[in-house]
């Protein structure tokens, strides 16, 4: 029996191109709007300062999350932590939203606009690493047991500096005494697509009037892009027992269904779209060899570029699966456990975060971390220029695609939103690799975060000091939405997310 080790949504790190240099200089202050509330001048700033002053704080945040990584919908080490910290920071909490007993919504200020921020701490099964510049199990969770789980993705320092972000601009924003609601989303399982699908589903994006995130990367640029859609599908197969050898006659396989249709979808590929991507891992093949399964389930991720590109893709996929049951007489059950829409890009959005990376500048890093990060190559072929991304990429005229999938794509065609990618880990890391849990797991991914939670926070105050931001945001997404097709799901109506996915 094969085991899923490792979910598909990786962010693929970006190639190292052609980076503008750092823009270090003075803040920009803000612009007041004719019958906007006049904005406090040093309000980024003051976020900014809030984050260099707790500093430790966040680092040992990050290494409580870091250090427990636990699987999606199973966060409940790292979602007490963060819930912790933002009530702290005076934070209204609602725990166990959208039926997901790890996702949270903290609010903070009141009256409009509200910002939403997007955070993220489920981590990956098979992924024990230490914070060393070596392959190595963590200690304490070796390889292979039921604690081989890492941060492969970096959300340890996505959760720790998305919650900073919120934590940082409502400081500032209450010293100025002005108004407007900060919401920190705590969403859990984005490895497995559920998190942001179901608390969309559930409506909790509606209000916003703008959702900000981020996410670690080995570069620092901001993700003016599209992504691919995806649909997480399990094809579960009933047959009949039998004595594999006594009786074989007797016996109708459902371990031969899900070989047929592997068969099948791997002849389809041929014939589908250079977009597409469909990968597999077989979740159940039987008991032991000496009885015909009669049982067997295979799950599969189905992806393109557009979400109608999904659907006609999980409908040959589906024929397939039909067919697979008719040769062996089995019976055919699918399950549709997340289905998640490619990300809408907002060109607004993106200048107001090209200009707050420019303004905090990208991580400086010491020589002990770029000796750290370039140990960490000595297997990549080719080996990149240089061990850790020292500047801030410039933004592209239109957006870039990326061969992965998030869940940000199902908020994205709720509510205008906007995201960055902060280096915080190796130049050329693969998503879901050793090295990104090495480096998130010391201080090349906590001066990552900081970079991030300065960006985002200064991009949050922008946006409550200035409503033509947000209009202009606003009338780009209503004229994607109105030029379409929009995207609709696949699940079942009033379909509840699952409690577990394993
Ligand atoms: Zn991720």
């Amino acid at each position: 029996m094969f085991t899923s080790t490792a979910s598909l949504l990786i962010f693929a790190g970006c190639a190292a191109g052609p980076v503008a240099g750092p823009n270090a200089g003075p803040a920009t202050h803000p612009t007041v709007v004719d019958g906007a509330e006049a904005p406090h001048p040093d309000l980024a700033e003051s976020a900014d300062a809030w984050i260099d002053d707790h500093a430790a704080q966040l680092a040992a945040l990050n290494h409580t999350i870091w250090s427990n990584p636990e699987v999606g919908l199973q966060e409940h080490v790292a979602a007490d932590a963060l819930i912790d910290f933002l009530s702290a920071e005076g934070f209204r909490v609602e725990r166990g939203v959208a039926g997901m007993p790890t996702a949270f919504v903290a609010e903070a200020g009141s009256g409009s606009p509200v910002i939403g921020i997007l955070a993220e701490y489920d981590a990956l099964p098979g992924m024990s690493q230490a914070a060393t510049p070596r392959r190595e199990a963590r200690p304490g969770a070796p390889s292979g047991s039921a604690e081989d789980i890492g941060h492969g993705c970096g959300h340890s320092v996505f959760g720790t500096g998305s919650a900073a972000a919120a934590a940082a601009a409502w400081s500032a924003l209450e010293a100025s005494g002005g108004s407007g609601t900060i919401r920190l989303y705590g969403t859990p399982a984005e490895e497995t697509g559920l998190g942001k699908t179901y608390m969309a589903r559930a409506g909790l994006f509606d209000d916003l009037d703008v959702a900000l995130h981020w996410h670690a990367g080995d570069v620092t640029r901001v993700y003016y892009a599209w992504s691919k859609a995806i649909v997480s599908a399990k094809f579960r197969f009933a047959g009949q027992a039998a004595h594999a050898s006594r009786s074989p006659e007797q016996g109708r396989s459902a371990l031969d269904a899900v070989e047929l249709m592997n068969v099948g979808v791997n002849f389809l590929r041929e014939h589908l779209r250079d977009d597409v991507r469909m990968h597999y891992v077989i979740t159940d093949g039987g008991g032991q060899p000496n009885v015909v399964p009669p049982r067997a389930e295979v799950w599969y991720y189905l992806r393109a570029d557009d979400h109608a590109s999904v659907e006609h893709v999980l409908e040959r996929v589906g024929e397939i699966a039909a067919g697979a049951a008719t040769m062996t007489r089995t019976e055919l059950t699918t399950q549709l456990d997340s289905d998640l829409f490619e990300v809408l890009p907002n060109r607004p959005l993106s200048v107001l975060l090209q200009e707050q990376l420019e303004r905090v500048g990208p991580p400086t890093f010491t020589d002990a971390e770029r000796a750290f990060a370039a140990a960490t190559q000595t297997d990549f072929e080719p080996v990149p220029s240089k061990p850790l991304a020292d500047d801030v990429m410039p933004l592209p005229d239109g957006p870039y695609r990326v061969p992965a999938s998030t869940d940000v794509g199902n908020v994205s065609w709720v509510v205008p939103t906007g995201g960055v990618r902060v280096a915080s880990y190796t130049l050329g890391a693969p998503g879901h690799s050793w090295q990104i849990v090495a480096c998130t797991g010391m201080s090349i991914g906590e001066k990552g975060l900081a970079v991030a939670a300065k960006a985002l926070a200064g991009a949050t105050l922008r946006l409550i000091e200035d409503p033509a931001l947000i209009a202009a945001a606003k009338a780009e997404f209503d004229a994607r939405l109105e030029a379409g097709p929009v995207p609709t799901t696949v699940l079942p109506e009033g379909q509840q997310a699952p409690t577990s996915i394993r």
